[in-house]
Formats: C-alpha cells, structure tokens, sequence
C-alpha cells in the first residue's frame, strides 16, 4: 500500500495506464492495510489510498472528472446511499459481487456493496443487569430502565441508523415517542464514543448501553479497555414485529469517473472473496458479508446474532426523518 497525497494522486492520472486502484477510504488504515496487501499479492495491482475523515463526496465532486479515486470505502448505508444520490457512484455489473454478497447487503442497481455488518446492539452489566432482561430495542423506552443507559449522541450516524430502522419498523410517531422514553431513561446526557459508555458501565455510571459488536474486540485487545470489556455482556436486541438485531454495513463503491475501470472492479471482486472475507473477519472483528464466511471465534462466543433482513436502503431512505426527530426530541439536550 502506498499512502500518498493529493497531489501525487493526481498526477497519477495522466500516466499511461498503470495496474493500480486510487481509493479514498474513510476506514482506518490499519483496518484495511491487511487486505491491501492481500488483494496486491494475489492480482499484481498496485493501491493508492487518501484517508479522509470527512469531505468525502464533496472532494469527489470538486474534483469531477479530473478525480484520480476510483473506490470509496466507507461505514453507514446512508453515507453509501448519499455518495450514490450525489452522483459521484457508478453502477456496477459483476456476477462475482452478486454471488458473494447476499441482496439484501447491495444497492439494486450496483451503486455500493456491504462488505461486513456490524449489529447495533445492548452493552449489559455483568452485576446489574439480568440474563433476560434485555429484550427489544422498544423496550429500552420502558420505565424500568430510568436512570440506567448510556448512548453517544443521537445525531451520530450510528444513532440514526437504528432510529431510521425504528422509523421503518414502527412509524414517525411511535419512533418520536421511543426517543422521547429512551431519552427519559439516560443516565446522562449522550456523550463520548461506543467504548466511552461501556467505561460508563464499568464505573458504575449506567447499567446499559448502545454500542456496535466489533468494539467489544477493540477493547479486548486494548490492555486498559479491557476491564471495561470484561464488565459487560453482549446482548442482541431485536425488534417487536419479529424482525431481529439493527445492523449497518461497511461498505465499496466504484466512483462515477474511475481512471481504472478494471482493476477497480478487480478490487471490490477481492473485498467480497471468500479470503478478504476471513481478513475482516479476523482483523476488524466485524461480520462478513459474505455468508461463505463464518465469524471470527471471537465475536461468535459473544452469541449468535438474527440481523435484521429488512432492507437497508429502504432504512436508508429514513434518515432525515430521523435526524429531524432526534433534533425534535432533543435528544442530546
Ligand atoms: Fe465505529
């Protein structure tokens, strides 16, 4: 992997056509190094990628035509979906994508591709919260959870993710009436990130939270998390109407100007493969899209995870209502 600047980028563009793949990639680099490497090693074809942490569709979009990027790699369907709304996704045609990633998991038309799932689940106390007691994500409104949970903000993206979910699940009013108990319930105003409220739980501060499956891994691994990991269950909410655990994706798209077509495509075809699969799998802790693949040891001892089959751009397409009942609520406030 080669982590270089725009501007090289750029001047990338008028060589003659190169075995390479630009990628502007919001996921970590030590995420996604290892499959880098993996995807060279077995093709020949060299990367490029520019770590964003934001701007992502407004660079593509400045940058036009003249965009040296050929692949995005980024979490959260509504991000996906806005980068395909936007106009700066292409769609894409591959039989090898339609058989390794299962429907419900990719854009119709091609524009974006899920590459794991993450569940959106409840951290439980070991010492204060019972086997059975968490149940479904409705629930986390009732009552008996006054003054007992912890969240990050509700305008983050993984917030809004299961509030659109809600929204698809159960309707605008019932939702605004969710947000409304669950609020009344927080321990704390939302603050601080997924593992934040974990070390909540730990302190003492809360009994439950909201957090997504693979930082239970992080933490693990995490010499001074590790105590907070290790004072919570993992716990898999479902919704009431029978449908099961909230999950979002991470997730590939081909940008709309693509230099190199080909080993663009080439690429994501690697990302679905049964061996990147095993990659993300084992490094990220996240679940493979991919149902060839089984979850790491690890992330199955926390239990089996029912995602929820509902599909994800019709979640997608709640987000702004969502947001806009979060801001209505004042969740954070
Ligand atoms: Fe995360």
């Amino acid at each position: 992997m080669r982590s270089i600047l725009l501007a090289t980028l750029a001047s990338a563009t008028a060589l003659p056509a190169l075995a390479e793949v630009n990628i502007y990639s919001y996921r970590q680099p030590e995420l996604i190094q290892p499959l880098l490497e993996g995807f060279t090693e077995s093709t020949g074809i060299e990367t490029n990628v520019a770590f964003l942490n934001q701007g992502l569709v407004e660079r593509l979009k400045a940058e036009g035509e003249r965009s040296p990027a050929d692949i995005i790699l980024t979490v959260d369907i509504s991000r996906l979906s806005t980068a395909e709304e936007e106009g700066v996704t292409q769609a894409v045609e591959s039989q090898t994508m339609a058989d390794n990633i299962p429907q419900s998991l990719r854009d119709p038309e091609g524009h974006w591709f899920g590459v794991t799932t993450r569940g959106r689940i409840v951290y439980a106390s070991k010492e204060r919260v019972g086997e059975d007691e968490v149940t479904t994500y409705e629930d986390l409104a009732d009552p008996k959870w006054e003054g007992r949970i912890c969240t990050r903000s509700g305008t983050h993206v993984y917030t809004l993710g299961l509030v659109a979910a809600m929204i698809e699940h159960n309707g605008e009013e019932a939702t605004r009436e969710w947000l409304e108990g669950v609020k009344s319930n927080l321990a704390r105003s939302p603050q601080g990130n997924d593992r934040a409220q974990v070390r909540a739980i730990w302190a003492g501060e809360c009994d439950i939270s909201l957090g997504n499956t693979y930082y239970m891994g992080a933490m693990l691994a995490d010499p001074e998390q590790e105590e907070w990991a290790n004072s919570v269950r993992v716990e898999f909410p479902t919704f009431e109407d029978g449908n099961g655990t909230h999950v979002n994706i991470s997730g590939v798209a081909m940008t709309a100007n693509a230099p190199h077509r080909e080993d663009a495509l080439a690429f994501m075809e690697y990302l679905s493969s049964p061996e990147a699969q095993e990659i993300y799998a084992d490094v990220v802790n996240e679940y493979p899209a991919n149902p060839e693949i089984a979850p790491s040891e690890l992330v199955a001892s926390w239990g089996d995870i029912e995602p929820d089959t509902t599909d994800l751009g019709a979640i997608a397409d709640h987000r702004a209502d969502a947001l806009r009942l979060v801001e209505e609520v004042n969740f954070d406030g």
